[in-house]
């Protein structure tokens, strides 16, 4: 019933003449997917890809913004400005913003909400370091995250969002979590957004898995029951590479 949702999440990579030859690669390989695409590049290339992805399956989403519609604030982009290029999605709460750019919970829910009023589907990303794993807190960690996330979002809103977890000790250095661990995590968040909302709301939403994801596990992850999708970072850049995890 869910429909799978696959991201790239492009980083800090890829420059315009780049992500042109990519889409101009990757667009004719997936035709016959019925798995939603979406691609997070930076903000610099949000236009461009619109542009070029018009009419073809792959929808576009940022990788962060400000919950503020406009203002004083210097190097930042608002959610008006991403509608105003009809952006899709937004990554919100990346564990590398969360540890580089200091976002703390509060900070999560108030872009998670601010998307949402401007008709923008978070990507919510939650997980555990591999401290927090070796000292068997991930449920723990990983609860406090969620609960933090959706504080005040109404249930008509909350099924927009897409929820990624992505353990930290997974994120671009080859290691995964195996797909029974993740799913066991996954489900775990599914029950946490049931006690928030109920069993129907908790059915409806999608829960992607982060880390390490590529050609060759992707589609033991996606068999996984409760898995609908993926965020890709590293195995994202290369159109082939994204192209064989969209089509797993
Ligand atoms: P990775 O990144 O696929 O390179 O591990 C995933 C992410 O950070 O979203």
């Amino acid at each position: 019933m869910r429909v799978p949702i696959i991201a790239a999440n492009w980083k800090m990579h890829m420059t315009v003449s780049e992500a042109k030859e990519f889409v101009e690669e990757f667009k004719g390989k997936i035709e016959g997917t019925d798995v939603e695409v979406v691609i997070c590049p930076p903000f610099t290339l949000l236009n461009t890809l619109k542009e070029i992805t018009n009419g073809t399956k792959i929808k576009i989403g940022a990788q962060n913004m400000h919950w503020e519609e406009k203002g004083a604030f210097t190097g930042e982009i608002s959610p008006i400005m991403l509608k105003d290029l009809n952006i899709d999605y937004c990554i919100i709460g990346h564990s590398e913003r969360r540890q580089y750019f200091s976002e703390t919970d509060e900070i999560v829910n108030k872009k998670v909400k601010s998307a949402l009023a401007h008709d923008i589907k978070p990507i919510l990303c939650v997980g555990e370091t591999l401290d927090e794993r070796k000292a068997e807190k991930t449920e723990e960690v990983v609860k406090k995250q969620v609960l933090a996330a959706f504080k005040d979002v109404d249930r008509e809103l909350a099924k927009e969002i897409v929820i990624a977890y992505e353990p930290i000790w997974a994120i671009g250095t080859g290691l995964t979590a195996s797909p029974e661990d993740a799913n066991k995590v996954i489900a775990f968040i599914r029950e946490t957004i049931k006690e928030l909302y109920g069993e129907d709301i908790s059915e409806e939403i999608r829960i992607q898995y982060g880390g390490s994801v590529k050609p060759n596990n992707v589609e033991d992850i996606m068999n996984m029951e409760d898995i609908d999708g993926a965020l890709v970072g590293g195995a994202s850049l290369k159109a082939e590479s994204f192209a064989q995890i969209v089509n797993f």
